[in-house]
């Protein structure tokens, strides 16, 4: 292309040969001869002098900075793509790990904990353990699910954000136009499923599963069973929780992630503190 583009710095005279407007020499045709005898044109040999040389490195130089910029902004469009296909909302565009305050001890092992999760994830191991980072209001808890979801997508990994409300609403309008199913299959397939808020959606029967607990066992326990890892945040205690979403989430939630809490709140559950010890 560039060779082509310096051809600019020819000029064709009337005896339709082509002139180096530097050295004033004409060029020679490149020609091939074919099996049937005829000459087939095959464009032009330079001329070689110093100052094509040089106006051909210049474009060439140039020739690869457009490249470079068209790769670069390529890798911008598909890391935008991601993160808007992702659904993370604009508001959480800058909740970044550079953006995140940690203020508190708790904070700050939540954060190790979450930026761990990235680098496990961005180095292809098998198996990564999910977070599920719990504290009340105000503790950082979505900042840290936004920013592994930006990291994620920077990375090139497609990602499902939303709050369980917001994911569960999806699941029942069916997403654009696609049906339930293939909504729940995409959140079961995903590479990286973040649940933001859980627990509050919950409108437990007295008796049998409500559908929320349906929709949301059938995504955990396929993710868990494939070993696809999830980011949980929660409001609840280990107690409401499992109040809420029943024995059967919450037990394979602990068994696939680590849990976090991002503030000093007790959760009171054996098993799950052996696991925050990395046990
Ligand atoms: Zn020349």
């Amino acid at each position: 292309m560039a060779r082509r583009i310096a051809l600019g710095k020819f000029q064709r005279n009337s005896g339709d040969e082509l002139i180096c407007t530097i050295c004033g020499n004409a060029l020679v045709r490149r020609t091939r001869t074919m099996h049937d005898g005829t000459i087939v044109k095959m464009g032009y040999q330079d001329c070689g002098c110093a100052g094509f040389k040089a106006a051909f490195q210049e474009i060439l130089t140039e020739e690869t900075r457009k490249h470079n910029d068209r790769i670069a902004e390529m890798r911008r469009r598909r890391i935008e793509n991601l993160i808007r296909q992702s659904g993370l909302g604009e508001r959480f565009r800058n909740r970044t790990f550079e953006a995140f305050v940690a203020e508190t001890e708790w904070q700050k092992s939540a954060l190790q904990a979450a930026q761990e999760f990235c680098l496990q994830m961005i180095d292809g191991k098998f198996n990564v353990p999910g977070l599920l980072l719990s504290g009340s209001v105000g503790t950082g808890k979505t900042h840290l699910a936004a920013a592994i979801t930006i990291t994620m997508a920077e990375d090139g990994c497609p990602v499902i954000f939303g709050t369980a409300a917001s994911l569960l609403s999806k699941i029942r309008r069916g997403w654009t136009d696609e049906s339930e199913a293939q909504v729940i299959d995409e959140m079961c397939d995903c590479p990286l499923l973040v649940i933001d808020d859980l627990g509050k959606e919950y409108s437990k029967k007295t008796d049998g599963w409500s559908w929320a607990q349906e929709q949301f066992f059938q995504i955990i326990n396929t993710r868990y069973e494939n070993y696809r890892p999830m980011i949980l945040t929660t409001n609840f205690s280990m107690e409401q929780l499992t109040r809420a979403m029943g024995d059967a989430i919450v037990s394979r939630l602990v068994e696939c992630c680590r849990g976090v809490r991002c503030d000093g709140e007790d959760w009171r559950m054996k098993k799950w503190q052996t696991i925050e010890k990395g046990v």
